[in-house]
């Protein structure tokens, strides 16, 4: 994944025609941190656990990016994600750095007290380097406002009361009012700025979505909201299909009782595998990384990609699919909703204050579609696809803070 975010920080880095000096010193992180974390199961045996936080970059703020829990959780994962999120970060225009972390667990075979222990047993050791004006983690694949709670109460063991330690916490909480939904909202945000571009409207569009998690499952109610049909969704347990729309609120519901949309009985069901190369006319894939490759781009149908996941398409897939003249709108400009409205959350930490729903989702629509306007304007003057163009904005505005902080020599221009 490291070597995916590489090439296309090369490609853009050529468009911006930086040195190979400059070029080294934005891409290497600021810090790596792995720690060893051991806990007491529920019956009684000790378990260890590796986990993780790459710092990538400090330059126009404390450092953000989330945390996630998955058995394929390595440093790897961590310092190609940290890196995205400094770009993603300076794409919205929030005042953040990049960074990434996790453990190397598998939440659905813990008990909630063994998370629990773990997450704590995190803290501790990670604590003298993260904190409100340091880094600020949030949730990611397989954490949630719980675990975010969790986190806040350890942490301000040792540093007192501290609510912006991180963001996407419980309401009751000091969380933030439109943050659970805030990815998915994005999403939809920024896929009416695509149909415009392509003249189509809402009622024109066949959706499919993978992954219905977080991401996946808000980022279908609000697309269904808006009167598109979502015709096909997969997890990583199956898949369901219906031509005349599913029925997003039910299939939510359904998920919530069975954690998963296999066997939901408002579709068809069908192999998890087939969503990528559905014939609809959006695809949403909000999983995880790699899941449109060179094995399968040409059976592609989508005409508008939208990636709710990170990392989810491959050099290879993206240049095939750039060619074929698909609208990729590109990870770290889809996908940074989240992160907006995670400022909007610290923000309100940091002042003691609350904001009501219609003020988070108006200043998110704002953001999202000023950010999705820089990015196309980049992509219009250079001749660039919108991916190279989301990086030349995010290295551009890194560089630009960077070289304001201290001297440099004049030909350093970003
Ligand atoms: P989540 O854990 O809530 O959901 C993940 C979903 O992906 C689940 O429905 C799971 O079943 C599905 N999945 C896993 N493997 C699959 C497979 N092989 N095929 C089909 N589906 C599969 O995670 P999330 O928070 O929704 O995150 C999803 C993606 O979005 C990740 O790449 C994450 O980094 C990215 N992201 C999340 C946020 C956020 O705010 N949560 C923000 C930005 C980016």
């Amino acid at each position: 994944m490291l070597e995916d975010s590489h090439y296309y920080f090369q490609k853009a880095a050529d468009v911006l025609k930086l040195s190979e000096r400059l070029r080294e010193i934005i891409w290497t992180p600021i810090r790596t941190v792995k720690v060893d974390l051991v806990i007491d199961d529920d019956d009684g045996e000790l378990q260890h656990y590796q986990g993780f936080r790459v710092q990538h970059n400090k330059a126009r703020g404390p450092m953000k990016g989330g945390l996630r829990y998955h058995p394929a959780m390595d440093e790897d994962h961590a310092a190609a994600l940290a890196n995205l999120m400094t770009w993603k970060t300076a794409i919205v225009d929030v005042p953040f750095g990049g960074a990434k972390g996790g453990i190397n667990c598998d939440p659905s075979a813990m008990s909630d007290n063994e998370l629990n222990k773990l997450t704590r047993r995190f803290v501790e050791q990670m604590k003298e380097i993260i904190g409100p004006t340091i880094d600020i983690p949030a949730p990611d694949v397989n954490t949630n406002a719980k675990v975010m709670g969790w986190i806040m109460d350890e942490y301000s063991k040792y540093e007192g009361f501290s609510p912006g330690v991180v963001t996407g916490k419980p309401l009751d909480l000091f969380g933030s009012e439109g943050r659970d939904e805030a990815t998915g909202r994005g999403i939809m945000i920024v896929l009416d700025e695509a149909l415009k571009s392509r003249g189509k409207s809402w009622n024109d569009i066949r959706v499919a979505v993978q992954g219905f998690g977080n991401v996946g499952s808000n980022a279908a109610r609000l697309i269904d909201e808006q009167g598109a049909n979502i015709i096909a969704v997969a997890d990583h347990l199956g898949g369901v299909s219906n031509d005349d729309g599913l029925d997003i609120d039910s299939l939510i519901s359904w998920v919530a009782e069975h954690r998963t949309v296999k066997g939901f009985p408002g579709g068809v069901a069908f192999d998890n595998t087939e969503i990528i190369t559905w014939n609809a006319d959006v695809l949403i894939p909000a999983a995880l990384e790699n899941a449109i490759t060179e094995n399968n781009v040409s059976e592609v149908k989508a005409d508008i990609i939208i990636e709710g996941a990170n990392g989810p398409t491959t050099p290879a897939a993206h240049e095939a699919l750039v060619k074929r003249g698909v609208l990729v709108v590109p990870d770290i400009l889809a996908n940074a909703g989240g992160v907006t409205v995670s400022y909007f959350e610290w923000a309100q930490n940091i002042q003691q204050f609350r904001w009501k729903k219609d003020r988070v989702d108006e200043e998110l629509t704002h953001r999202m579609r000023e950010a999705y306007a820089a990015v196309r304007d980049v992509a219009e003057k250079e001749n660039i696809d919108m991916r190279i163009a989301a990086f030349v904005l995010g290295i551009r505005r890194v560089g630009r803070a960077a070289t304001s902080r201290i001297h440099v020599p004049e030909e350093v221009d970003f």
